[in-house]
C-alpha cells in the first residue's frame, strides 16, 4: 500500500513515531494509502529546518524567488493529469473538475505570486525639507499554512505561494482527509530546485500535528482556511504568543435572483453555485432567494437541471456530481436533510444517498437536494451544511431580500442576479459579504482582496493583501 511521507528539510521522511492513518477513497469507500500521523516532534523538525533555510531565502532577490515559484507552476501544469487523478481519488470530486479547476488554479497561484513579488513595493512619506519616512516590509519569518479538504491543492498553494514569494519559510499542514496532492507537491518542489527547508509539509490530524504547529514558538504567523469553530480555537491558541492570523472560515452565502435578470443564465450558473464540488465550496450559494414574479419559473427550470445532474463515478466524463469527502461528512449532510424535514421544509428533489453500481458501490454519494418552505431564520438556513443541499425562498421587496441575505452570522460571499445596474451596486454595497458577484459566480481575479466578514473570517488573502500579511512593515525616518 502507498505510504505518504512528510517533506522536511528538502527530504521525504517518515513520521518520527512511525504512526500512520488510513486514507480512504470517497468514491469507493476503500483505503488506498496511508498518511503520516505526525506529532510535535515532526513539527519541531520542520520548524527547525525552516529556520535554517530562512536567512538565505529571505536574502534572495524577489526575482530569483519568483523564478523558482514560476518553475513550480510549470511543473504542476506538466503534471496536470497525474495531479488531477490524485485529487479526484483523494477527495471524490469529478476528475473533470480537478482537471479544469483545482490543478490549473494551483499552478496559477504559484505563477501569480512568483511574479507579484516583483511588483510589490512599499510607501515613502516625505515631510518637505524636514524628513523622509520610508517603509521596509520584512518577511515575517517561519509561518504556518493550514488548509481544508474541499479544494485541497488549490487552497494549500493559495497560502504557500504568497508566503514563499514574500520571503518567508513555510511549515504547511494539509487536511489529513485529503493529503495526496500536497505529498505530490513535495516531489515537484524538489524537482523545481526549491532550496531545502524553504517549504516543509507535515501531515497529520488537526488536534495532533495542527495543534503542535499553531502552538510552536518558532511560528510567527498562521494562515488558516477551514471551519469557523476551528478558527475560533486557533485564534484562542495563538493569542498568547501574539501570532499574526489570517482566518478564512465558513459561509452561508445568499444568491439573490431579481425578476429582471437573465433567468436562463441565472438558473444555469445557480446550478454551479449550488452544486459544484458537491456543494463543498465555501463560496457556494446555499440560500437562493427569488423575486416572487419569477419564482415558479426559476423553480421549474432549476429543478429540471438539478435532476439532470449525473451522480456517479468521479472518473467518468459524464459525471457532474462525485462523492462527498467522507462517510462522516455524508452523515452530517444527511442529518441536515432530516432537520429540514423537521423544520417543515418541502423536499422538491433529492434527499437520499445514492447507490452507484460497480467499483463505487460503497462510495459516499448523495443526490443534489432542494428544499422550499423553510423560514430564513431556521437552522437549515443559518448553519453551514457544506454539501449539495440548497433552499429556495420567494421574496417580495429588495429590503426583504437584503434583510434575509444579511441575517446570518456569516459574511463570506453573495451573488446578485439583475439587469438593473443601479440596483446591482446599491444591493452589493449593503450586503454583509466580503465578496459579491453580480450576474456571475466564482469569477476570480487573483489580484482582488479575498475573505469574509463577521464569522467568515479575519483578514484578506489575494494579491498584495497576501504579501502584506506575510511581511512586517518597518518605518525608517531620516532627518533631512
Ligand atoms: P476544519 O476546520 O475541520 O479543518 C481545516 C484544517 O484545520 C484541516 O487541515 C484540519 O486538520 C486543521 N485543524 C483542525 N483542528 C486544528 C487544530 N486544533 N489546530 C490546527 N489545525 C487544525 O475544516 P474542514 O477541513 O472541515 O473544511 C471545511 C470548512 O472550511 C468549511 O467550514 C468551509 O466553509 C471552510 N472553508 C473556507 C474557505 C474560505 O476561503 N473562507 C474555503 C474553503 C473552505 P484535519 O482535517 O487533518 O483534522
Amino acid at each position: 500500500m502507498m505510504q505518504l511521507q512528510n517533506f522536511i528539510g528538502g527530504q521525504l521522511v517518515a513520521p518520527a513515531a512511525g504512526r500512520y492513518l488510513p486514507l480512504v477513497e470517497p468514491a469507493t469507500g476503500q483505503v488506498f494509502a496511508q498518511v503520516p500521523d505526525s506529532d510535535a516532534a515532526d513539527v519541531d523538525a520542520a520548524v527547525q529546518a525552516a529556520e535554517v533555510a530562512l536567512p538565505a531565502w529571505r536574502a534572495l532577490p524577489a526575482e530569483e524567488r519568483g523564478r523558482l515559484l514560476v518553475r513550480l507552476a510549470e511543473l504542476i501544469e506538466q503534471n496536470l493529469d497525474r495531479l488531477a487523478r490524485a485529487e479526484s481519488q483523494d477527495n471524490g470530486k469529478p476528475l473533470s473538475l480537478a482537471r479544469t479547476l483545482d490543478i490549473p488554479r494551483a499552478a496559477s497561484n504559484f505563477a501569480f505570486f512568483g511574479t507579484a513579488a516583483q511588483h510589490f513595493s512599499s510607501e515613502a512619506h516625505v515631510q518637505e525639507g524636514v524628513a523622509v519616512n520610508y517603509t521596509v516590509r520584512h518577511p515575517l519569518g517561519v509561518v504556518a499554512c493550514i488548509s481544508p479538504w474541499n479544494l485541497p491543492l488549490y487552497l494549500f498553494t493559495w497560502k504557500i505561494a504568497p508566503a514563499l514569494a514574500a520571503g518567508c519559510c513555510v511549515v504547511a499542514k494539509p487536511s489529513e482527509v485529503t493529503p495526496y496532492t500536497a505529498f505530490l507537491l513535495s516531489g515537484l518542489a524538489q524537482e523545481a530546485g526549491l532550496p531545502a527547508g524553504v517549504l516543509n509539509i507535515v501531515h497529520g490530524t488537526g488536534p495532533g500535528a495542527g495543534q503542535a504547529l499553531i502552538e510552536h514558538p518558532g511560528i510567527r504567523a498562521i494562515s488558516f482556511t477551514g471551519g469557523t469553530r476551528t478558527g475560533q480555537h486557533i485564534a484562542r491558541s495563538a493569542a498568547p504568543q501574539f501570532k499574526k492570523l489570517s482566518l478564512e472560515l465558513g459561509g452561508k452565502n445568499p444568491n439573490l435572483v431579481f425578476a429582471d435578470c437573465d433567468l436562463t443564465e441565472a438558473v444555469r450558473t445557480s446550478i454551479r453555485s449550488s452544486f459544484a464540488n458537491q456543494g463543498q465550496i465555501c463560496l457556494c450559494g446555499s440560500r437562493i432567494f427569488v423575486e416572487r414574479p419569477v419564482y415558479e419559473q426559476f423553480k421549474a427550470e432549476f429543478l429540471a437541471q438539478v435532476q439532470a445532474l449525473t451522480v456517479g463515478d468521479p472518473l467518468l466524463e459524464t459525471t457532474r456530481q462525485g462523492a462527498l469527502v467522507s462517510e462522516a461528512h455524508l452523515q452530517k449532510v444527511l442529518s441536515y436533510i432530516d432537520l429540514a424535514h423537521q423544520e417543515g421544509g418541502r423536499l422538491l428533489t433529492g434527499g437520499h444517498r445514492v447507490q452507484v453500481p460497480g467499483r463505487c458501490a460503497d462510495g459516499f454519494f448523495l443526490e443534489p437536494t432542494v428544499f422550499e418552505g423553510l423560514a430564513p431564520d431556521c437552522r437549515v438556513n443559518q448553519e453551514e451544511i457544506f454539501g449539495p443541499v440548497v433552499t429556495l425562498t420567494p421574496f417580495d421587496t429588495e429590503e426583504e431580500a437584503l434583510h434575509w441575505a444579511n441575517g446570518t452570522d456569516y459574511g463570506l460571499s453573495a451573488t446578485i442576479w439583475t439587469r438593473d445596474l443601479t440596483r446591482a451596486h446599491r444591493v452589493a454595497h449593503q450586503l454583509h459579504a466580503g465578496v459579491v458577484w453580480v450576474n456571475t459566480w466564482l469569477h476570480r481575479d487573483l489580484r482582488t482582496p479575498f475573505g469574509g466578514m463577521k464569522n467568515s473570517g479575519v483578514g484578506r488573502e489575494g494579491g498584495l493583501e497576501a504579501l502584506r500579511f506575510f511581511t512586517e512593515p518597518q518605518n525608517v525616518c531620516v532627518k533631512l
